[in-house]
């Protein structure tokens, strides 16, 4: 039986964040946006706000109550994320949905011992960000996807064994997100440049105070302003066995565990490109040519139900992808990325759609139109590109 209507919990959980959104979120988003500051670190003016969405469980929502988490579903995950991403995308992407799906991660990945570890600082009451990091200067990250079994292609970011030890060196791209502001790196190492990366991906955990970890500065990008990525150095970082993710070499499995990465992106370009809907529609609501408002010009009226319909269209793809997720999870492995590229390709038109309904004032840096554009297109490329991800559907047909 397919019902898509929301439960009382999940309508008040959907409140909740659409409150704590339009109210928190969107008041430092707009701060960021509008400082010219060059010096300003988006993350002093976020961390307070990171915090308080903690205390309302949404970085802790996919978790199992064990570990002080709200045993939410993705179904209740996609909700969240939309509202926040309505607010700011890079935001709801950046600081809540990686680290509330990495949380995830590591009760499907870890071993009971790293789990102990982990959730001990969550239970301290003190939100813990987190960071991943795959991509690197000098190779195409779309490598991870290669079929081809060459040694020579992928990451090479090396973890060599050394008695109960690993050591970590290589640099990450300046891409990587909260790369020098996080509390925990999740780093992608091969840990044989003699096999192919597919027999050779690691994943290690590794605490933001470990010696021999440090960062360049912060990357400035095109949108996502209140968001902060830096390339990460590893020099020498040595981490005991213990922090090794799963089996050595098995770090590609470990990665097909985690659909809700995807999928909460989805849900906030959704989010992204409902906003930029209502935005244009109020728009076109006060403003008057050729004596009525534009909305009752037609040409202006069917772009706007273009846009309200390919939300919707966007939106339930999400959902039909967090059901997968919640219920058959081989099956969102398909699903996700087809959420995430068609969440995005939506939110780009509609933020395009945006600017040519706002005419010249769509243009201007006061218009909000312009920002969803720039924030729109960073989804393109952002946790693998739009391309390389459809590709990647080919292997399910
Ligand atoms: C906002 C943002 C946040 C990010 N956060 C992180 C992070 O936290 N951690 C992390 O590790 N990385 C992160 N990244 C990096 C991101 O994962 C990569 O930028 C993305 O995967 C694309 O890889 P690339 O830039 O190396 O492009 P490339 O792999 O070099 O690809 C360049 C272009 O060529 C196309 N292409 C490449 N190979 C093929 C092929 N075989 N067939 C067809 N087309 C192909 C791609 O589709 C793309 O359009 C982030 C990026 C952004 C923009």
């Amino acid at each position: 039986m397919i019902d898509f209507s929301l439960t009382q919990e999940q309508q008040m959980l959907q409140k909740k964040a659409r409150d704590f959104a339009q109210s928190e979120i969107m008041l430092i988003a707009r701060k960021i946006d509008e400082s010219n500051d060059s010096k300003i670190v988006p993350w002093h003016l976020c961390q307070s706000l990171f915090r308080k969405g903690a205390d309302l469980g949404f970085t802790s929502l996919l978790l199992p109550q064990e570990y002080g988490g709200m045993s939410g579903k993705c179904t209740d995950f996609v909700l969240v994320q939309e509202e926040l991403g309505a607010a700011d995308v890079s935001i709801a992407c950046s600081y809540f949905n990686l680290t509330a799906a990495m949380s995830l991660f590591i009760t499907r990945g870890g071993t009971i011992e790293q789990q102990k570890r982990i959730f001990s600082y969550i239970n301290s009451g003190e939100p813990l960000l987190f960071s991943a990091a795959e991509s690197e200067p000098l190779v195409a990250t779309s490598d991870i996807f290669c079929p081809y079994p060459d040694s020579k292609i992928g990451m090479r970011t090396f973890a060599q064994r050394d008695g109960d030890t690993y050591l970590l060196n290589g640099t990450k791209s300046a891409s990587i997100t909260n790369a020098g502001i996080a509390d925990i790196y999740f780093i992608l190492a091969r840990t044989d440049l003699n096999k192919p990366q597919q027999e050779s991906l690691s994943m290690f955990y590794v605490p933001a105070d470990t010696p021999g970890l440090s960062f360049g500065n912060r990357t400035e990008m095109i949108g996502w302003k209140p968001s902060h990525h830096a390339e990460i150095h590893l020099d020498n970082v040595r981490v005991p066995v213990e922090n090794l993710f799963g089996q050595e070499g098995k770090a590609g499995e470990l990665l097909m565990l985690l659909p809700e990465v995807a999928i909460g992106l989805a849900a906030s370009y959704v989010g992204l490109a409902r906003a930029a809907y209502e935005y244009a529609l109020d728009y076109a609501k006060q403003r008057v040519s050729w004596g009525r408002p534009l909305i009752e010009h037609q040409a202006v009226a069917l772009k706007l139900a273009d846009m309200m319909v390919n939300t919707q269209a966007a939106r339930l793809m999400v959902w039909d992808a967090a059901h997968a997720a919640d219920t058959t999870p081989q099956l969102a492995a398909i699903k996700a990325p087809a959420a995430k590229t068609f969440a995005v390709d939506v939110a780009i038109k509609n933020a395009q759609t945006a600017v040519e309904i706002l005419g010249g004032y769509g243009v201007t840096k006061e218009s909000q139109a312009g920002k969803f554009l720039a924030d729109a297109w960073i989804g393109y490329s952002c946790d693998f590109s739009r391309d390389i991800l459809r590709l990647g559907l080919v292997n399910f047909m």
